[in-house]
């Protein structure tokens, strides 16, 4: 089953409570539109360390 929801609860499963807390990352590449990341909350730099690893393999 793939509802989107899937990972969420995954997460809060393991870590009760955590994706209510801190909240949820999800987010795409601009050019071939594949998410880069999608589960428990990363901080921005985190998020575009990421984007820049994407980005050198990026084929978009
Ligand atoms: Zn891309």
């Amino acid at each position: 089953m793939s509802d989107g929801t899937a990972g969420m609860r995954e997460a809060e499963s393991g870590d009760p409570g955590f994706v209510y807390r801190n909240g949820w990352t999800h987010f795409e590449c601009g050019d071939c539109h594949e998410v880069i990341y999608d589960g428990r909350w990363i901080s921005s730099e985190d998020t575009e360390e990421l984007k820049r690893i994407h980005r050198a393999a990026c084929t978009g």
